[in-house]
């Protein structure tokens, strides 16, 4: 069984306690890596905060020029990093509508090149015969990442990127779910980086508090769930750390009535199914104009019925398994409970009989907000189709969510769906697609699905802090 090292200080750290890293499509192990503790964490964090002190006066030019050698390093490793990320999420090398571990891949390798070319240059805000006024924007130290399951090697190239162009160091701790895609990026980079300036300790949640506690680490990016992002603000609050938190998501998709439903079901089914659901801005609540709801339904229906399930590394496969038992157990306990509040299954609603945590497409008309498969995320491949009769009932229900994160206006009209559209509350809106991000636009959540943005100028300065310089004349 193929074994991963963690790394800190530019060195390799053999650990006596491995973890097994289990293939969701089969649910055996298929690697082996190290499993670090809290005192792992400290070591990381003094070389982090050691390499700090030269990498904060490295030049512009030389941490961009690093920074996109480490974009040719994971591209000259694209089928390496392929196989990586579908042994470990489960997702498929290709996937329905492209959206699978070679996006993932790819994607990795363009956020990295595009944020290399970000600058936040000095801001002069006064220049007359009395003062000079300049904003600066300062790293802020050692940045703690902790990074999920659903898209393990993107997400870290998230956090990590925009921490190094601005000067500071890392540690970051991938899944305990999947931790090799992360391992081998650490790995690459440090062929690149000096030593301490990236850093990975792998492990479960004590090591993601022991991180959100220390003393040393001076901000915290952290993608997950709602109920850890608070765990983490509490543990962080203790030395106010800065957070950039990208939490849960339970995103409402409105179809108004005037739109094809044939023309628009694939990329609805994308948005809702794309990665089994297991996006935190995937599509979860989808509400639908009473005029074309049978037909939204039906059509969704037969993509659901045809769509390839199966192992991601076998050709074709378009939907690949839940990532874990757990989330599986989530998506059943969510289904029974559709079940018996009236909720009319399309298709799917069962586990499927092979092995790996595989579970049908599934989709769900009839139920109103108030049911559980409504109100919670599900993070898997089950979507509730809800009726609504006008507009203003539309938003309402959309908006009747603790979360924040996406949502979407599906309409011919795209000057009335752009007005809608400013009345959803949450971080950003689509019209007739969603989930669709790119590195220079501003993407994150408010009310409960978190804190501050991540991608662009937007992103990049939340990893530094500012420092207002006056200088009489
Ligand atoms: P899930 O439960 O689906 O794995 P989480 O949001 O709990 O989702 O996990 C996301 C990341 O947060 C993982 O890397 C996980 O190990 C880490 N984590 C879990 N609990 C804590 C915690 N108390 N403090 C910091 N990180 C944590």
């Amino acid at each position: 069984m193929k074994r991963f090292e963690m790394m800190i200080d530019g060195a390799t750290v053999a650990t006596e306690q491995t973890l097994k890293v289990i293939n969701p499509a089969t649910a055996e192990p298929f690697a082996e890596c190290a499993l670090g503790t809290p005192a792992h964490v400290d070591q990381a964090v003094r070389a982090a905060k050691a390499a700090f002190a030269d990498w904060r006066e490295s030049s512009d030019e030389d941490r961009r020029d690093m920074i996109n050698r480490i974009a040719d390093a994971l591209e000259a490793h694209m089928p390496e990093f392929m196989e990586l990320v579908t042994l470990e999420t489960g997702k498929p090398q290709g996937g329905y509508k492209g959206v699978g571990a070679g996006m993932e891949v790819g994607g990795a390798v363009a956020w990295t090149r595009v944020t290399a070319q970000f600058d936040l240059p000095v801001e002069v805000i006064q220049d007359n015969e009395e003062a000079r006024i300049e904003v600066h924007r300062k790293p802020l130290g050692v940045v703690g990442s902790i990074t999920p399951w659903n898209w393990p090697l993107l997400i870290s190239v998230w956090h990590v990127i925009p921490a190094l162009r601005t000067g500071n160091t890392v540690v970051i701790k991938p899944s305990e779910y999947t931790p090799v895609s992360v391992l081998r990026f650490v790995e690459l980079a440090n062929e690149i980086l000096p030593k301490g300036v990236l850093n990975v300790v792998t492990g479960a949640g004590d090591v993601g508090q022991a991180i959100a506690q220390h003393p040393d680490v001076a901000k915290i990016v952290f993608t997950g769930s709602s109920r850890t992002g608070k765990r983490i603000m509490e543990n962080a609050a203790g030395t106010l750390k800065r957070l950039t938190l990208e939490l849960g998501g339970n995103d409402a998709g409105i179809v108004l009535a005037d739109v094809k439903p044939k023309e628009i079901a694939p990329a609805l089914f994308s948005a809702c199914f794309h990665n089994s659901g297991q996006t935190c801005a995937a599509l979860k609540r989808l509400y639908v104009h009473e005029s074309i709801y049978d037909d939204i339904c039906n059509e969704l229906a037969a993509i659901a019925k045809t769509v390839k399930v199966g192992h991601g590394l076998e050709q074709d496969v378009e939907l690949g398994p839940l990532q874990n038992a757990r989330q599986l157990d989530i998506v059943k306990e969510l289904a029974e409970d559709a079940r018996r509040s009236g909720g009319r299954f399309l298709t799917g609603g069962r586990e499927m009989d092979r092995p790996g945590y595989f579970y049908e497409p599934t989709i769900v008309a009839d139920l109103t907000n108030g049911s559980r498969l409504v109100d919670e995320e599900p993070f898997g491949p089950i979507v509730p189709v809800i009726k609504y009769q006008d507009e203003d009932e539309a938003i309402r229900l959309a908006n009747d969510s603790p979360n924040g994160l996406g949502g979407s206006i599906w309409s011919s009209d795209r000057a009335k769906a752009s007005e809608l559209a400013k009345r959803l509350e949450c971080g950003t809106v689509w019209i007739n697609e969603h989930g669709a991000v790119q590195p220079d636009a501003p993407f994150g959540g408010i009310k409960n699905s978190g804190i501050g943005v991540e991608f662009g100028r937007y992103g990049l300065e939340e990893y530094t802090s500012i420092q207002t310089v006056k200088i009489p004349k």
